[in-house]
């Protein structure tokens, strides 16, 4: 019978100064984890029990799917990095190691490469396909700023699988199985997620989705519509083009506009410009110098929008786009930075497709403290091609249904990819179908941070007072508070309870702690048990004790014989047939 006081369970009574969100004040405070360094932390008795149950519903849910528990070493050697190009992509984000021989190792951030290298030695023939695998693991990633207690460490905890299929179609089938999977994950611990499209970044792969906690404190920009299912991390949120540009202001003498160069001393932002030349941002074209695969070219956005610089990267079909150095946009333009404009300029143009149709609209004239009023940009510059590349924001219009777009902010708890044959064709994950003929697999990638789910339960589930775990992750599901330990009829009286809970495989925690009651029901408050059963002198006289739910205000007097099953009826209530 676990006693709190045994225990370690070192709550805080202030909020402590490096916590920054809720859920980390909280588990904190809870003593569930403590700080060792920046990012790094060390899981206290209570929040490793609670990791551990949340590890419990992956593990259930992965085997229930079908998929194959492995474990693959944190330690990989770089040279099956370099095989992927990923040793370059990863940057400085993944931590680098040498042994005593000076062979270079890294400290895997995730596992394609090793998992396809498994696959490429052990499965050869269409018969051992499909086939998925998991493990769940600490990975480790550099982060330039870890933040937020567990939402951004530089060691966590992730389940992560791998899929491998025989085909397209079958990849398919083997993505919805995981995200089926991932959908009763974290309903059963208690989430509420919304499932958004999302960029596939440096994973590269051809569709992916995120499972997103809604939270004001989430890192992550989505966007979801007001009118169908449609939903996407801002990174890859698409909108659908206004009808038609908006109508031209007259020009100041009425005459038909065309363009004029206007001197504008000092004015280099869109707000400065806009105020000179008395044109709506909206009416402005900025215009900026980006280096695609090495070579400059100009992306022009609305001024009163900003470019989404993943969307750029994937209709132009390159990981490399970036903003180009002073020399480069001096060179290109023939002016200081701060000027620069479509007309004129002899390198390829990409235009948002918002400013399709634009004219009367105000750029850079590539001269300094010069611009260009009276532009039509169809007929002024010559648009190499329309993309939809601004960042999508509240109140645009949905690209399928063209309802209005309604901006929130998340936390990713969860990730899934088709990766298509990238990996296996880099590392010969090849098999021999049925006509003999030696084929690439297909594959998926899938990935739950898990010690980020955990903190994301809190972040969704706490109140004024503390936690408010959902049953199913709770680190006990139960606590007894005993006021009067030192008295041992209330000592007896606990002591059988909580035997009889544990005997029907409901976990107690006994507070037995000589402390005055208001610090018991406090910490039992702030840890956020979700059921406390209260033991004392007086309840203990009528026969009776204490019996009340976390979310509720009023305890109910409970007969001490009835106790046992009245707490069993509620855990059973909670669990809502779900095997515990
Ligand atoms: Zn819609």
């Amino acid at each position: 019978m676990p006693l709190w006081s045994q225990s370690l369970i070192p709550t805080l009574r202030e909020n402590p100064q490096e916590a920054e969100i809720p859920s980390h004040t909280l588990m904190l405070r809870a003593g569930l984890i403590r700080r060792l360094s920046g990012g790094l932390y060390t899981f206290l008795p209570l929040g490793l029990r609670a990791l551990r149950r949340v590890e419990r519903i992956v593990r259930e849910e992965m085997d229930a799917a079908g998929a194959l528990e492995v474990l693959m070493p944190a330690l990989q050697p770089r040279e099956l990095w370099d095989r992927t190009g990923r040793y370059e992509a990863m940057g400085d984000v993944m931590f680098k190691v040498r042994d005593r021989q000076q062979r270079e190792l890294v400290l895997g951030p995730t596992h394609e490469e090793v998992i396809t290298e498994l696959a490429a030695r052990e499965i050869n023939s269409y018969r051992g396909l499909p086939r998925t695998f998991y493990q769940i693991q600490n990975k480790f990633r550099d982060e330039i700023r870890p933040r937020f207690g567990l939402m951004r460490a530089k060691e966590f905890s992730m389940k992560d699988a791998y899929s491998f299929d025989l085909g397209w179609d079958e990849a398919d089938a083997s993505y919805q199985a995981m995200y089926n999977a991932y959908t009763r994950i974290f309903t059963r611990c208690g989430l509420r997620t919304r499932v958004v499209e999302a960029d596939t970044g440096a994973m590269g792969g051809k569709w992916s989705h995120e499972f997103m906690v809604l939270a004001e404190a989430g890192e992550d920009g989505l966007v979801e519509c007001e009118g169908c299912p449609y939903a996407a991390n801002l990174e890859r949120a698409e909108r659908r083009a206004p009808d038609a540009p908006p109508p031209p202001q007259a020009a100041a003498d009425g005459a038909a506009e065309s363009p004029r160069d206007v001197e504008t001393p000092g004015c280099k932002t869109i707000e400065q410009v806009s105020a000179f030349l008395r044109c709506e941002p909206a009416r402005l074209i900025k215009t900026l110098i980006y280096t695609v695969n090495g070579r400059p070219a100009a992306v022009l956005v609305a001024g009163d929008r900003d470019l989404n610089e993943h969307k750029l990267a994937r209709a132009l079909e390159t990981g490399d786009v970036a903003l180009a150095d002073d020399a480069t946009i001096e060179r290109v333009t023939g002016a200081p930075v701060g000027f620069a404009g479509p007309v004129g300029l002899d390198i390829p143009v990409y235009a948002d497709q918002g400013l399709r149709g634009i004219s009367g609209a105000a750029a850079g004239a590539n001269r300094a403290d010069t611009h260009v009023t009276g532009v039509s940009l169809d007929r002024d510059a010559a648009v190499t091609a329309y993309y939809d590349l601004a960042a999508v924001r509240e109140g645009d219009r949905c690209p399928r249904c063209g309802g209005r777009l309604r901006e929130k902010r998340g936390i990713e708890v969860g990730h899934v990819f088709k990766l298509g044959t990238r990996y296996s064709e880099r590392l010969g994950a090849l098999y021999l179908d049925e006509h003999g003929e030696r084929k690439p697999m297909v594959m998926g990638c899938y990935g739950i941070g898990v010690t980020r789910t955990l903190q994301a339960v809190i972040e969704q589930s706490h109140d004024d007072k503390g936690i408010v775990w959902p049953a199913a992750v709770a680190p006990y599901p139960v606590v007894i508070l005993d006021l009067d330990p030192s008295v041992p009829a209330s000592a007896g009286a606990a002591a059988r309870l909580a035997e009889t809970l544990e005997a029907r495989g409901i976990d107690v925690l006994v507070d037995d702690r000589d402390e005055r009651p208001g610090i018991k029901f406090h910490d039992a408050d702030l840890i956020g048990f979700p059921l406390r059963v209260v033991i004392g002198r007086r309840g203990l006289e009528q026969g009776k004790l204490e019996v009340k739910r976390r979310t509720e205000e009023k305890a109910e007097m409970v007969a001490i014989e009835a106790a046992a099953e009245a707490v069993a009826a509620r855990i059973r209530e909670w669990s809502g047939g779900v095997k515990e």
